[in-house]
């Protein structure tokens, strides 16, 4: 590592909360517009295909609402598991979940392959690069729904209209826009974290003639080209995106190509480390011995989120910087927790003046430059990784509209306006992400009633009441898969794995034993809760540094906007793992 020891942590400390506080909004996550009434039709399904069908009244075991990575791993364990009547519900025409919408140009794994596609081993398949492209995503989504028999009973273009606890037959009944009303003994939410796309509440949104649309949901058919690029029908566009996160980054370098002029508008600009993406190299695959998926996995949770760990077997730059704490503290003594923290603060800095220097390495025109460069600590927002986003910006075509941490001012029929200028688009596309923090109704689209007819909004109208981020009182026979009061991981299929296990084993015994309902007590709930009361994710990582808004922090605004185990995701999971062996189900009433 670099000698740090001149690094004036105060001074960095200062400009990050100088930084954060230009950016901080009273509107919170409030400055959004929700996608509905005029604005409905950014939800619309460019790649919809109904087919015809009768309306179901029938009832399987288990329902899945949502048939994403979390629909499709949990359905494939329970398959493994003997319990094949399961079916998935989405609205989208095929699994794949955010893989299914997020279509935009140059969507790829961010985070590496071999850990990311869930069941290789299961199903036999290795990926062909360390971060594979979209398409080979959804073709594995596609396999694992294949393999274990998924689609055979699946209601795909289906939209759930409501779901309802018949509390005589102990079945939640889900409604639909087909006309169905399915019966189902068990109900998984596995809707996502990232599901609802938003747009930004820029004065004049309304007003903009052109063409526009989200991410995910684009417009092939406006730009030309597909996922893997060729946009060119935008030849002769001038074309604006607003919004420099995950998404951006890996779009931008796509319109860059190929627009005869375009806008990015900038608020605040993104980590870009390297991507460094490679070819899956053979002999590596054949050095693979059984089991080496799961413990890859661990490593990698463990390496980005803290340890512990002793090698680094992904060895990228999610877990560049706890490798190298554990050099630093293989090289020392023993550190007090106050040592730690600061050696991780100290270990962040090095890291982001790293960052910052990578921009000027890459981008020519200085100001650009500084634009570019992000002022908080790593982890604040979500990492992005590319090695081509930040060269895109040395092209004459393209523009670096920042807006100083204020957002666009203003959108007219034709421009969107920062600083007074306006800037003329046929095209606007919204690069603004997804609803968090909301209520997790407005999300979904619906509402659920359990028992004695309280509806799951009433019961979390002052935010989320769960056990263990799954089980709700009042909701029996109902599970959500998720990482909110749960164990967040940046390898998001990695908690799905770790709730399937945990669902399996309760679905599994309770259908062993006979039993009629399961529902969390009232009193573990207020346990659960209590423990996230003032922990957050996300403030600082490795620092005292408050940090800038985002979606991770409720805007900057709340703590428990994404509450999470605060000792970290391994530590949940093991939490999860002694309590099944334990046997008792503590904090769940069984009714037979
Ligand atoms: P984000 O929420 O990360 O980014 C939204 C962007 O819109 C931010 O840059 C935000 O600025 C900007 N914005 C919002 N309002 C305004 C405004 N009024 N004026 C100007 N700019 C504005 O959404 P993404 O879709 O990029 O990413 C969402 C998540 O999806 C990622 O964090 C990641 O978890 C996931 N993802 C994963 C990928 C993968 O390969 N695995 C790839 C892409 C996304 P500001 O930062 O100032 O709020």
């Amino acid at each position: 590592m670099k000698d740090s020891s001149d690094l004036d942590i105060e001074a960095i400390r200062a400009k990050y909360r100088a930084e954060r506080e230009k950016r901080l909004r009273a509107d919170g996550i409030h400055q959004f517009v929700e996608i509905k009434g005029r604005y409905a039709h950014y939800l619309d399904d460019p790649y919809l295909e109904v087919t015809p069908r009768e309306p179901l009244t029938d009832e399987v075991t288990v329902a899945m609402i949502g048939a994403g990575l979390a629909g499709l791993v949990v359905g494939a364990r329970l398959v493994q598991e003997g319990i094949t009547d399961v079916r998935l519900i989405d609205k989208a025409s095929d699994v794949g979940g955010t893989w299914y919408w997020n279509r935009y140009p140059g969507a790829q794994c961010d985070v590496e392959s071999y850990v990311y596609l869930p069941l290789l081993e299961e199903t036999g398949y290795i990926p062909t690069e360390k971060y594979v492209h979209a398409p080979e995503i959804v073709e594995h989504c596609r396999r694992i729904a294949n393999q274990f028999g998924l689609y055979d009973n699946a209601c795909l273009s289906t939209e759930v209209t409501a779901v309802d606890w018949d509390a005589e037959a102990s079945r939640w009944i889900i409604r639909t826009n087909r006309d169905d009303a399915i019966r189902a003994r068990y109900l998984i939410m596995g809707t996502g974290p990232l599901h609802r796309p938003k747009l930004p509440g820029i004065p004049g949104i309304e007003s903009f003639a052109g063409r526009s649309f989200h991410t995910s949901r684009w417009d092939y058919d406006y730009t030309g080209g597909d996922v893997l690029g060729g946009l060119d029908k935008l030849l002769d566009k001038r074309v604006g995106i607003i919004g420099t996160g995950a998404t951006s980054v890996q779009c931008v370098p796509h319109l860059a190509r190929a627009c005869k002029r375009l806008f990015v508008f900038e608020r605040t600009p993104s980590t870009i480390d390297v991507r460094n993406n490679r070819p899956t190299d053979p002999e590596w695959v054949e050095s693979l011995e059984p089991g080496w998926q799961a413990r890859r996995v661990e490593n990698f949770t463990a390496m980005s989120h803290g340890g512990p760990a002793t090698e680094d077997l992904v060895d990228d730059a999610w877990t560049d910087i706890i490798s190298r704490l554990l050099d630093e503290i293989q090289a020392g003594a023993d550190l007090s927790p106050a040592e730690l923290g600061a050696l991780m603060e100290r270990l962040n800095v090095v890291k982001m003046n790293e960052l910052r220097a990578r921009v000027d390495e890459l981008v020519r025109d200085p100001a650009t430059a500084a634009a570019l460069k992000p002022w908080y600590a790593l982890f604040c927002k979500r990492p992005c990784f590319h090695d081509e986003y930040l060269q895109a910006f040395n092209d004459p075509a393209v523009e670096l509209v920042d807006t100083d941490g204020k957002g666009v001012e203003r959108i007219t029929e034709n421009s969107v306006v920062v600083g007074g200028v306006e800037y003329a688009v046929d095209c606007l596309i919204y690069a603004t992400g997804f609803e968090v923090g909301t209520a997790y109704t407005r999300r979904a689209g619906y509402d659920l009633t359990g028992r004695d007819g309280r509806t799951l909004s009433a019961y979390w109208a002052d935010g989320m009441r769960s056990l263990h981020g799954m089980h709700v009182h009042g909701f029996p026979n109902m599970f959500i898969v998720g990482a909110t009061q749960g164990g967040l991981t940046a390898n998001y299929p990695h908690l799905v794995e770790e709730c399937a296990k945990q669902l399996t084993y309760i679905i599994g015994r309770a259908l062993e034993e006979g039993v009629r309902e399961v529902e969390a007590t009232e009193e573990a709930v207020s346990a659960w809760v209590a423990m996230f009361e003032g922990s957050m994710y996300g403030t600082g990582f490795g620092g005292p540094v408050e940090c800038t808004p985002g979606y991770f922090n409720a805007e900057g605004q709340s703590s428990g906007a994404l509450s999470v185990y605060p000792q970290g995701p391994l530590a949940f999971f093991s939490l999860m793992e002694n309590w099944r062996n334990a046997g008792a189900h503590e904090g769940l009433k069984f009714r037979w």
